[in-house]
């Protein structure tokens, strides 16, 4: 769990968490590959890619043959406040806030009165170009104020949160213009001048904890999807080689629709497939067909305020295990149901299912979306948890081992399918 904590702690924003797990590759002995060069791929070699600095595939090639591709795929974005281009906003008064935008379907109560901070990267100009930098302002800068009650008495009865008027963060009083960009060139150690692009995000400066009587449940900013990420990540640095290529991807841009480059429903994952097929003269349709995906993206767990909200024969709990997602958006079927559970079985790993009460839409995961461009048998599963979309989301502190575990097992097999019949093995 401190392990958990510690990397969510380290990966304030998707591109952090993107450079924190491919810098832990590269200590592990991964080679990094770049999109742009030939890629010379040999038996037993450990590589790993990036796309925009935010989404990541590692994979290894065993010592011999291969006859497909064992996957997992999770996002590194969550849903949060946008910094906008042109930041500051003087007034009213001698206050000084900052302009920001929604990005994905945020809960916006939680995001009140906490301090605040920014976080995410910097394209700076440099002699022959622009380079980029991971920036985290590490102090309270920023904080969301509430309408006191007295000035709202209907502030308890249901609030519809404004973004341009409720949700905008208030960082000083009289500040000089430019002091927001002086504060982010300070921590990308740039001149402000130079900074020639951003991607900056709001973020909490409360770390992740365990609590509870029994200290059953921990809580962090962007456990959706960095706990599935992480636990993803760990079976796949942990397994055996078996007779196929481990895939860890990690996909940014799931939040908003996953319409990007670095997103499930750009090329980024197909490319990397094409590229390990055409390097061992594979045919990449037949290696599909002995492929397996593992969709990993948060589930809910019944709530205990509003267990109404919960299907009623399907109701995930914390620290029950994995959960299957079913229902017409997502990507598993009973084949891959199956292939999944008896995975889970002889992993000695709990399994649970989820469905969305039939009159609930529920949210989209990777597995339809990246299925359009590559496609194979897969299963949309996640850990449970309370208030996803939060700035600070709740989930049970034995799900993460029991992921590992599971995807450990995951990783170190083999899977083909024969006719309605599957096979999977070591
Ligand atoms: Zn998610």
């Amino acid at each position: 769990m401190t392990e958990l904590l510690d990397f969510l702690s380290r990966s304030p924003s998707r591109y952090h968490a993107a450079a924190n797990l491919a810098e832990e590759l590269e200590r592990n002995g991964y080679t990094r590959l770049y999109e742009g060069a030939d890629w010379a791929l040999a038996p037993g070699g450990r590589y790993y890619v990036t796309r925009n600095g935010s989404a990541l595939a590692a994979f290894r090639i065993p010592g011999g043959d291969f006859s497909g591709f064992m996957i997992s795929a999770s996002h590194s974005d969550a849903p949060c406040l946008r910094v906008k281009e042109n930041a500051e906003l003087a007034g009213p008064e001698s206050y000084v806030r900052l302009n920001v935008e929604k990005y994905g379907g945020m809960l916006c109560a939680p995001w009140m009165d906490r301090p605040l901070t920014v976080a995410g990267r910097v394209l700076v100009q440099t002699a022959d170009g622009v380079e980029t930098r991971l920036v985290y302002v590490d102090r309270d800068l920023l904080l969301i104020p509430s309408v006191a009650i007295h000035m709202n008495r209907k502030a308890n009865d249901g609030y519809s949160y404004d973004p341009k008027t409720d949700m905008v963060p208030l960082m000083g009083l009289g500040l000089e213009k430019g002091s927001f960009r002086a504060v982010v060139a300070q921590a990308a150690g740039c001149e402000a001048g130079d900074i020639l692009g951003t991607d900056l995000f709001l973020c909490l400066r409360q770390k992740g904890l365990v609590w509870g009587a029994e200290d059953q449940f921990v809580s962090a900013p962007m456990l959706d999807d960095l706990q599935c990420a992480y636990g993803c990540f760990r079976g796949f640095m942990e397994a055996e080689e078996a007779a196929s290529v481990p895939v860890f991807a990690l996909l940014d841009n799931e939040e908003v629709g996953s319409l990007t480059k670095q997103g499930a429903d750009g090329t980024f994952l197909a490319d990397v497939a094409e590229r390990i097929c055409a390097a061992f003269g594979k045919n990449r349709a037949q290696a599909m067909a002995h492929s397996f995906m593992v969709s990993a993206d948060n589930a809910h767990a019944v709530h205990p305020n509003h267990p109404e909200y919960a299907d009623a024969t399907h109701r995930p709990a914390m620290n029950g295990g994995p959960v299957i997602k079913h229902g017409v958006r997502y990507a598993t079927d009973g084949a891959s149901q199956a292939v999944f559970t008896a995975l889970c079985r002889r992993a000695d790993v709990p399994v649970q299912q989820f469905s969305n009460r039939s009159d609930m839409a529920g949210g989209s995961t990777l597995g339809n979306i990246s299925n359009s461009h590559l496609s194979l048998n897969t299963v949309d599963i996640g850990l449970p948890q309370l208030a996803m979309h939060s700035c600070f989301e709740t989930a049970g502190v034995k799900d993460t081992q029991y992921l590992i575990q599971v995807m450990t097992l995951f990783y170190g097999s083999v899977f083909r399918e024969e006719a309605g019949r599957f096979f999977l093995g070591a």
